[in-house]
């Protein structure tokens, strides 16, 4: 018996390799595939407030129209809320079941159980965004995880239940001929959205995302075990943004990666790679069974915490204007290409969290805005850990020294010289500490500090003993 099934596309499995519905639906019989465009995100006062992501997905968007219509099927746009489009649609369709990939987020969660409450026919949620299905691993007692290492040792366990990836159908079958969609709409453009495009970001689709696999194995991956942590130069895949908007899928990373040539020849990098990827699945495993952490620390002693609500200091590390030039290249290559390097993260992070004082959330929501690979689960897992409040996190009193931080991973200021320019002819000896160079040295760079580039807003050892005398009096008190 033929059955139909509506496909339904959402921002997290915008392909068609390794995509278990589709692979599904086409196995089964009639495909229609979905795509809704929710005033949630699409809403263009909302879509402004993430322009980075919006233009991956876009282009992602686009990318998977024309890979449909290559397979022979096409993808029904429609602009609506979610929770009224698809129940309207799979009733008009008269369709036997609607299939998704299932999320990690709560809101999204809710979306799903509310839309599976309202429609006529089953909504099957397959599993595809992580390489284990959340819930998955769970201590000796039954437990979830909150330390990283027992929890990537249970991984490792189960790796052999991780599946090949699903090729991509050859063909599928035409939009079923009583199949008719008046509603249907064109992809927007950025600008219909009141976007305007930058060229610096990474490109969205999964032809992009493919080739950046590619790229990543015939060149940084060799290097990776060390030249990961190197912030001035491309060592790591690049692959964020497409693990978050499913352009491919972890999956086919994971084999692909392990499987190959470069892994044979350069093991220890595979098995530094493999570990970040298991920091993904914690990170989205953590956030499945503790959904209240976008809202809360995971260590409760941290709330209440008396964050400082100092804005100048905000905007100095929002605009990148810190006088800290590692912290101050952190934000900008936010704002400018809409990535940060891990290791930049970690310290611009941790320095309005700590030197800073200033709430972590602040800081959460801005990277969400920015972040092409803006994910709530890793940027979540990424803040709390900076902070020192999350599950297996840096311990609070633990405070990178962000000069010390940059010469050692930013050893020639390269880095520092293409985000903050004004510093460009600064010496490698200063360019971290640039309020330690003689007067003739910085004279000699066109440096005037305080004028063409800022004094530090605040002096590292104080602003440290300050974020150990608050932590130690809150958390004492409450331990
Ligand atoms: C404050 C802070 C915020 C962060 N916010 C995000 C975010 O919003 N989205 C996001 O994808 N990552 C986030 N990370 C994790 C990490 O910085 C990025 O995944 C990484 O820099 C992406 O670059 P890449 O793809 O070249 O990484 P690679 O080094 O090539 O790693 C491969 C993949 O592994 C995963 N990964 C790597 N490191 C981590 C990690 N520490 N935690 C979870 N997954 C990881 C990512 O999916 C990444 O694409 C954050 C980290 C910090 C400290």
């Amino acid at each position: 018996m033929t059955i139909r099934s509506l496909v339904w596309f959402r921002g997290k499995e915008l392909r068609v390799s390794d995509h278990a519905p589709l692979a599904t639906a086409a196995r089964d019989g009639e495909v229609i595939p979905v795509f809704v465009l929710d005033p949630y995100f699409f809403a263009p006062e909302r879509a402004r407030r993430l322009p980075h992501r919006m233009q991956f997905l876009l282009e992602s968007l686009t990318s998977l129209e024309q890979n449909l219509a290559h397979l022979g099927s096409r993808l029904v746009v429609v602009a609506g809320k979610s929770l009224d489009v698809i129940p309207r649609l799979a009733e008009a369709w008269r369709v036997d079941r609607v299939l998704s990939q299932r999320w990690t987020e709560p809101f999204g969660r809710e979306r799903d159980r509310r839309i599976a409450a309202a429609l006529p026919v089953p909504f099957e949620r397959l599993d595809g965004e992580t390489l284990l299905p959340p819930a998955t691993l769970r201590t000796g007692g039954g437990t979830p995880y909150s330390v990283f290492t027992p929890f990537a040792r249970a991984f490792a366990g189960h790796a052999g239940d991780v599946a090949a990836p699903l090729a991509a159908p050859r063909a599928l079958p035409p939009l079923p001929s009583d199949v008719s969609c008046p509603d249907a709409v064109a992809i927007p453009g950025l600008s219909d959205l009141g976007i305007r495009g930058n060229p610096q970001l990474v490109k969205g689709g999964e032809a992009a995302a493919k080739g950046r696999l590619r790229a990543f194995l015939r060149g940084p991956f060799s290097t990776y075990q060390d030249g990961r942590n190197r912030i001035d130069a491309g060592g790591t895949s690049r692959l964020s943004a497409d693990l978050k908007f499913g352009t491919i899928s972890v999956r086919a990373i994971w084999n692909a990666v392990r499987g190959s040539q470069a892994a044979e020849r350069a093991p220890n990098s595979w098995r530094v790679f493999e570990n970040q990827i298991v920091w993904r699945e914690f990170a989205h495993a953590t956030l499945w069974d503790r959904p209240e952490l976008l809202e809360t620390p995971f260590r409760r002693a941290f709330t209440g915490f008396p964050w400082r609500d100092d804005e100048d200091d905000w905007h100095a590390w929002v605009a990148g204007t810190t006088g800290y030039p590692v912290v101050d290249a952190a934000a900008r290559q936010l704002l400018g290409e809409g990535f940060v390097h891990n290791r930049a993260r970690m310290i611009a992070a941790s320095f309005l969290a700590k030197q800073l004082m200033i709430d972590f959330r602040r800081g959460e929501a801005h990277y969400l805005e920015y972040l092409v690979d803006g994910d709530w689960a890793n940027n979540d897992m990424g803040w709390q850990w900076s902070a020192g409040c999350g599950c297996d996190a840096q311990p609070y009193f633990r405070i990178f020294n962000p000069t010390l931080q940059g010469e050692r991973f930013d050893p020639d200021g390269n880095y520092v010289r293409r985000w903050v320019p004004e510093l460009a002819r600064v010496p490698a000896r200063y360019i971290h500490r640039p309020w330690e160079a003689p007067h003739p040295v910085l004279e000699a760079a066109g440096v005037k500090l305080g004028t063409t580039y800022p004094k530090p807003r605040v002096n590292h050892t104080a602003a440290r003993d300050r974020f150990l005398r608050v932590a130690e009096g809150h958390l004492g008190s409450r331990s």
